[in-house]
């Protein structure tokens, strides 16, 4: 056995909410063979598993898990002609600057998006109006359940906005995969990349303890689109409204529940401003759900993954 397990393992650090208790059960894997063996160590031992990659769009619960973690951390990439291709847990930004150095981009506008390229894939990431599903031509995936493993060309993902087929499907475990890009000279290229990076903080998208969005923009009906549009002089997009903008009108922004708070900046930011338990930041949501159902007759649906 290459893997090794270890026990009771804290789980709030690897997680960017900086929540939650430890793991009864935490391997570390890299590869695709680590990861068959540490899904065959957890059904030998009957024991439930969970996924965890860069932790950027989870919370854990504050008891923990009474489970095998099985936490995707960095592995291997290489890179030939236009095409990269890499281990699921790399992680997605030293990707896009490697990329650049060997002046391929196209998709600098998703630097400074926390995690891995694997979570990236599973709820295609975007920022910046450049999404992760416009660059994959194969994405490798295990079947945790019949241990198949298959090759899934774009086409075969199911993209979406923050969606894929992994997402629907999660005893499909993605793998590896693999990137075109296109020609860039190099330092435009990592200019692109830092100036993404500056507006992400300038806008206070980068290092808080938070999952990102912890809602997705909701589809809602062509009255409360008009709403957003009078009041931002924006037109919606794909019939959704941003849910920041929902909490906001809801009364919700800066409402605290211990620790959690729903960002001043970003409301469907919840962030824990130290101390926050699990508890807290549900509640929190909960609350948000109701005021914006009660408000605008919408019903939030969480982008982040509470684990249970
Ligand atoms: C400060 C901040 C800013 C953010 N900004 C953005 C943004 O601009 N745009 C955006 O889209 N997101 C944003 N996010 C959310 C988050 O970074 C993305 O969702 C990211 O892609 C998650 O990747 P991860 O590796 O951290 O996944 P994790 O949080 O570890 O996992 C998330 C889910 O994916 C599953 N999963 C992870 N890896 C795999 C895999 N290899 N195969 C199958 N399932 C897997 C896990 O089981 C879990 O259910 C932000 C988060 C933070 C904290």
């Amino acid at each position: 056995m290459t893997i090794s397990i270890q026990e009771n393992v804290p789980l709030a650090p690897l997680t960017t909410f900086k929540i939650g208790g430890p793991a009864k059960y935490f391997v570390d894997v890299r590869t695709e063979d680590e990861m068959r063996e540490a899904i065959l160590w957890a059904k030998g031992k009957e024991i439930a598993f969970v996924i965890l990659s860069g932790g950027s769009n989870i919370l854990v619960p504050d008891k923990g898990l009474n489970k095998l973690v099985i936490h995707m951390t960095k592995g291997a990439f290489a890179i030939s002609e236009r095409v990269l291709e890499a281990d699921a847990g790399c992680n997605l930004l030293e990707l896009i600057r490697a990329a650049s150095e060997k002046n391929l981009g196209g998709w600098e506008k998703l630097a400074g998006i926390p995690g891995t390229i694997g979570g990236a894939m599973r709820g295609n990431a975007g920022a910046f109006g450049t999404e992760i599903k416009d660059f994959p031509i194969k994405v490798r995936a295990l079947n945790s359940a019949t241990a198949e493993i298959r090759e899934f060309p774009n086409a075969g993902c199911d993209f979406s906005y923050r969606h894929s087929f992994f997402k629907d499907n999660p005893e499909w475990i993605i793998t590896n995969v693999a990137i075109e890009l296109r020609g860039v000279d190099s330092s435009d290229g990592s200019r692109l990349i830092e100036e993404t990076i500056a507006e992400r903080e300038k806008r206070h998208l980068q290092n808080v303890r938070a999952a990102g969005s912890y809602f997705m923009n909701p589809v809602v009906s062509r009255e409360v689109q008009e709403l957003f549009e009078t009041d931002q002089n924006q037109k919606s997009r794909e019939n959704r409204v941003p849910a920041g903008w929902l909490i906001d009108k809801a009364g919700m922004k800066g409402v605290k529940i211990g620790g959690a708070i729903a960002s001043l900046q970003h409301p469907n930011y919840i962030v824990n401003e130290g101390g926050a338990t699990a508890r807290e930041v549900k509640q929190l949501a909960e609350d948000i759900k109701k005021a914006v159902e009660v408000k605008f007759g919408v019903q939030l649906k969480e982008e982040a993954v509470i684990l249970s």
